[in-house]
């Protein structure tokens, strides 16, 4: 066994045919799935590589965490039976006060969300198929521009409905557009035992826990490039990205800002590719 193998983290949104960066189709999913399997992989929960983490030293070999951000019910129709299927697991990200919305209570509630989002008695299925159930906040807003007792409701709150409602321990959190600054990992930090973040790469297993590295399967959707990532022949790549988008976020900091609203800068980013 390897003691040094990183760990990979994939995020998805929706499992749905439109062609948004946010989705993914039901047959494309269902072929990567199966390449896991081909490969000897299995897809767990973000719970389950850290509790192999603690007691083994390292990440499991051979395995790849599953992440659904957003709560779509997508995540219910089409990839739940996919993943039963091959045994997986997986960590799904919910945004309380969205849940059970339809595609058009939504987009009034949040003009990011176009879709329709799991219900508690939809989430508690993908609990009892074993899934983890994660925050991805009460409202899904840029944590870095809210005030400290907004942040403080938003992380707090959120992680109390999910365990009460559906009777499990939440340990991790999704931060919504991959954002976070030194006040946000310090609230994030008292109430969770990790979370996500958008930055492309694997996890070492010296990583800040509540700074993980994700790869967004937006940037996998060829075939060539999946198979390359799963046999670790990637890892250049996304470190070229990533560099790219520091340097696109760089030169955006320095540009001289025009009109647009704060709050609707901070809603952007996660349509964008090179935030996802
Ligand atoms: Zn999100």
């Amino acid at each position: 066994m390897n003691n040094n193998n990183p760990l990979l983290v994939l995020t998805y949104h929706a499992i749905d045919d439109r062609s948004a960066v946010i989705s993914v189709s039901p047959e494309k999913f269902r072929w990567q799935m199966r390449q896991l399997t081909a490969l000897g992989m299995k897809g767990i929960s973000l719970a389950q590589a850290f509790a192999h983490l603690e007691q083994t030293g390292c990440y499991p070999p051979d395995a790849a965490v599953l992440t659904f951000d957003d709560g779509y019910l997508s995540v219910l129709e089409h990839a739940l039976p996919v993943m039963a299927e091959h045994d997986f697991s997986a960590t799904v990200f919910l945004v309380t006060s969205m849940m059970g919305m339809n595609a058009v209570q939504a987009r009034a509630a949040h003009p990011d969300f176009d879709r329709g989002l799991l219900d508690w008695d939809q989430a508690e299925t993908l609990v009892r198929a074993g899934l983890e159930v994660g925050s991805h906040t009460v409202s899904h807003p840029d944590l870095r521009c809210v005030s400290p007792c907004a942040l403080e409701q938003e992380l707090e709150q959120s992680k109390t409905l999910l365990e009460q409602r559906l009777q499990l321990r939440v340990d991790a959190l999704a931060y919504p557009y991959g954002h976070f600054n030194a006040e946000v990992l310090a609230t994030t930090s008292r109430y969770y035992r990790r979370a996500c973040t958008t930055r492309l790469g694997r996890c070492g297993r010296q990583s800040d826990p509540w700074q993980l590295n994700r790869v967004d399967t937006y940037y996998l959707q060829h075939p060539k490039r999946f198979l390359k990532l799963l046999e670790g022949r990637l890892e250049g790549w996304l470190q070229f990205r990533q560099h790219l988008r520091d340097l696109k976020n760089l030169a955006g900091r320095a540009a001289p800002k025009g009109p647009t609203t704060k709050a609707t800068e901070a809603r952007k980013p996660e349509r964008k590719i090179d935030h996802l």
